[in-house]
């Protein structure tokens, strides 16, 4: 067994970037270190914050609530408390839901559980099957991997988070291509609903979710795959996407800015490869959700698997990806906001619910409430 390369206790973790081998309390440090370096690179919180964590009870979402308490939790003037959404996904969200309900317990933090359900009035599931046209059955989860035990952590911890480098393969149902939109939009766009609309409600000022460098990676893969310039243009700063808006492009904007409609969010693990949170949440006695969302779709897959590896081969890639985008935003910005400017995409606030929307209708009211 490799020893640390700072010490002589065994190493939990190969940085292959940093060619460094770490033990597990030099990787919890460094770890930390880390997620410090980047909330105050981004300037993610301000004095007097109320940070809403978005808490599904997965290893990327616990493990930001933990350190963000962990952090900040000794702060005065800064308060934290988590946020559920429960789509309704049975087998899967049930039972992580159960997870955030004990995290919370566990770092005495405030929660609140929402669900598609009550807003919606329909499941995630139940959503899904009637866009089949009532011909989907829910795919079987036993595919999925494994939820990680609590006696075989420490031992087994690096074996355990490699997993996550593994090539995975889409369940069945992903793999469809007979969806109207595909599940992910349907649970993105309304989870993304939900998120902004009750951390407002319960009076946050910033929305903290636990996206890792990974999923920064593939969501800019996504973006230029779909040619979607204004999803690109708000990963910005901190995630507010009137960002660089306020200088009178346009009235409703304005306004929107004014009434506080949009919470900015924030990234603690940009910077954090997934391999990494997972061996935190792991070696932190984290009782959290590993399995995947059994919708996930086939495209994110290929995604993954590309940029995994070309990290491989290539190691310091993603990071290297990352901070091209940094640079290049501020174009992607001012594109977008040329766009905004010649009328296209202004913000406006939805007819049906009153969100803010670029279109009269929302993209949430027009796929959940029959907006369209
Ligand atoms: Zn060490
Ligand atoms: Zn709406």
């Amino acid at each position: 067994m490799k020893k640390c390369s700072q010490c002589e206790k065994p190493a939990v973790i190969y940085r292959k970037y940093e060619g460094r081998h770490l033990c597990s309390a030099h990787f919890m440090r460094s770890f930390e270190k880390k997620v410090k370096a980047t909330i105050s690179k981004y300037e993610m919180v301000d004095k007097n914050d109320v940070i809403c964590v978005a808490l599904s009870g997965g290893k990327d979402s616990c493990a930001t609530l933990y350190i963000l308490k962990k952090i900040f939790g000794k702060r005065p003037d800064i308060k934290i408390f988590a946020l559920t959404i429960d789509e309704g996904i049975k087998g899967y969200r049930d039972e992580s839901i159960e997870m955030a309900k004990k995290l919370c317990k566990r770092l005495g933090v405030e929660h609140h559980i929402v669900s598609f359900k009550d807003e919606f009035k329909m499941t995630l599931d139940e959503k899904i099957k009637e866009s089949m046209g009532g011909s989907h059955t829910r795919p079987d989860t036993a595919h999925l991997p494994m939820k990680v035990e609590r006696n075989t952590r420490e031992r087994e911890s690096s074996m355990l988070a490699n997993m996550f480098l593994k090539k995975r393969e889409p369940s069945p149902v992903g793999r469809r291509s007979e969806w109207k939109s595909g599940p992910c939009t349907y649970c993105g766009v309304a989870r993304r609903y939900m998120l902004n609309k009750c951390a407002r409600k319960f009076g946050a000022t910033k929305v903290a979710t636990g996206h890792n460098l990974d999923d920064e990676v593939q969501a800019i893969f996504m973006d230029y795959i779909n040619g979607n310039l204004s999803r690109a243009s708000r990963m910005g700063k901190t995630q507010n996407p009137w960002n660089g808006l306020e200088n009178g492009i346009s009235d409703n904007v304005v306004s929107a800015v004014k009434e506080k409609l949009f919470i900015p969010r924030i990234k603690p693990f940009r910077e954090i490869p997934e391999k990494e949170v997972a061996l935190y949440a792991i070696l932190k006695d984290m009782d959290a959700q590993f399995a995947e969302c059994p919708h996930v779709t086939g495209i994110r897959f290929l995604t993954r698997d590309f940029i995994n590896d070309l990290e491989a081969n290539h190691s310091g890639s993603k990071y290297s990806i990352v901070e091209t985008f940094n640079k290049i935003l501020p174009c992607i910005q001012m594109t977008i906001e040329k766009k905004i400017e010649s009328g296209e995409g202004k913000l406006a606030r939805c007819k049906i619910c009153g969100e803010p929307s670029s279109q009269e209708i929302c993209k949430t009211c027009e796929l959940w409430r029959n907006g369209g």
